[in-house]
């Protein structure tokens, strides 16, 4: 029986018509073996940072509907020169915009979630023997106004496509050979690893490693989906995504990450009194701003401190928000430190190996690093420290864990 596959061709992967061409020529042998063949594709090179910056010559603040309808409009370029290159070596092949195939979502525009897909057009262009080929990031709201993923969100579009179809594989093709115990261009030792779980793959991805969209793997593992990453610019394999229970040998630690476009909050003198946690943390959560790393300090004098992060971007709006709350919340004045970096490592076998966080800190404490704020799950611990270090800090602890090659 004919076996469904979907493929994910990221920016570099299409990034000017040659490789265009390339990918469609990979396309033909997976086709020819008489497969059904869907590929989801992101906008070429780098036409989303060029739309962005389009937007922001005309206004700092463009209306949130009207940006994604921009920035939508890079993925409907090499879907339909894809389905181009396809039809030109002989491969019959139909584009397809996120509007086309019904691609629901809210309403949160820039990054909206996905409700469902439609997936009678795909099988119809599978029926007549064609490639379906499907522009990634993009979908609609009820309202049939366009909305987009958030940055990176073709991954996304893929997995969700594998999920509604059954596919029997979800290839993510991207410019590295697979997802590496971290950046490895930003770290050369850094090595492929062969499988990751589905967790680490979440954590790694939220901590700040942009191979995958972390919602791609939220939904991979709710639907059971297996994703291969791995390389558009040759065949070797690459890394799989998975289960748990497929890995034989958990490590202990299996990624490190960085993310530097972070900023520490800080409000001192916070009334220690119930409720006062959740009602700043419900109003920002409100306002749609991700809250990462936490600590409050224990009580003296009836007043305690309470530090968080969030991304840089979110500084304004969180001020405002402290701002309405003052009275309530606070008889100090507000810090607001942007000159960090969350250092993370993750690995399930954490869950059953004792020192891991002693590891990193002496790692850390060995280079000069001082750390600023810890926070830690089952799976991972992070460590909040000054930007500066960051470069430093990751490969410190990097070899602490014997990841290099
Ligand atoms: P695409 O355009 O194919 O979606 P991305 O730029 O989104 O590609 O993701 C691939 C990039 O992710 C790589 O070039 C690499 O620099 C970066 N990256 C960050 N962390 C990792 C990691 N742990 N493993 C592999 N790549 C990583
Ligand atoms: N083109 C979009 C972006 O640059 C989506 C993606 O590449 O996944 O973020
Ligand atoms: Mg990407």
């Amino acid at each position: 029986m004919a076996k469904t596959i979907v493929q994910k061709y990221g920016g570099t992967s299409v990034g000017d018509t040659t490789k265009i061409k390339n990918v469609a020529n990979r396309i033909k042998s997976y086709f020819d073996n008489g497969d059904n063949v869907a590929v989801v594709v992101s906008a070429m090179g780098h036409t989303t940072d060029i739309l962005v910056d389009l937007a922001e010559q005309i206004t700092d603040n463009p209306p949130k509907r009207e940006l994604d309808m921009l920035l939508s409009t890079g993925e409907q370029v090499s879907v339909a020169l894809l389905a181009m290159a396809l039809e030109s070596i002989g491969v019959p092949a139909k584009s397809f915009t996120g509007f086309q195939i019904k691609m629901m979502t809210d309403g949160n525009h820039s990054n909206a979630k996905i409700d469902s897909i439609d997936r009678t057009r795909i099988d119809h262009a599978f029926s007549e023997r064609k490639v379906a080929i499907i522009a990634g990031f993009q979908g609609i709201d009820k309202d049939e106004n366009i909305t987009t993923l958030g940055r990176g969100g073709s991954d996304t579009t893929a997995v969700a496509i594998a999920a509604a179809l059954g596919a029997d594989e979800c290839e993510i093709y991207t410019d590295v050979n697979g997802v590496y115990t971290t950046d490895p261009n930003k770290v050369p030792e850094a090595k492929m690893l062969d499988q990751i779980t589905y967790e680490e793959m979440l954590e790694l991805a939220s901590l700040g490693a942009g191979v995958l969209h972390s919602r791609s793997v939220e939904l991979a593992m709710n639907y059971g989906v297996t994703i291969h990453v791995r390389s558009s610019f040759h065949r070797e394999p690459g890394t799989l995504v998975v289960s748990e229970d497929k890995i034989m040998e958990k490590m202990k630690v299996s990624g490190v990450t960085v993310k530097n476009d972070q900023a520490r909050v800080t409000i001192p003198d916070v009334k220690d009194q119930p409720g006062i946690a959740a009602e700043l943390f419900t109003a920002l959560s409100a306002k749609d701003i991700i809250v990462d790393v936490i600590v409050q300090s224990s009580p003296r004098d009836g007043v305690n401190t309470i530090s968080f992060t969030i991304s840089k971007k979110d500084v304004p709006t969180t001020k405002l928000v402290i701002e309405d709350l003052k009275k309530k919340l606070s008889s100090g004045a507000l810090e607001i430190d942007d000159d960090i970096a969350i250092l993370s490592a993750v690995g399930v076998g954490m869950k059953s190996h004792v020192g891991v966080a002693a590891q990193m800190f002496q790692a850390l404490a060995t280079e000069g690093v001082n750390i600023l704020m810890i926070s830690t799950s089952e799976i991972k611990i992070s460590c909040v420290i000054p930007q500066s270090k960051s470069k430093q800090g990751v490969q410190a602890i990097h070899s602490a864990f014997g990841l290099g090659n």
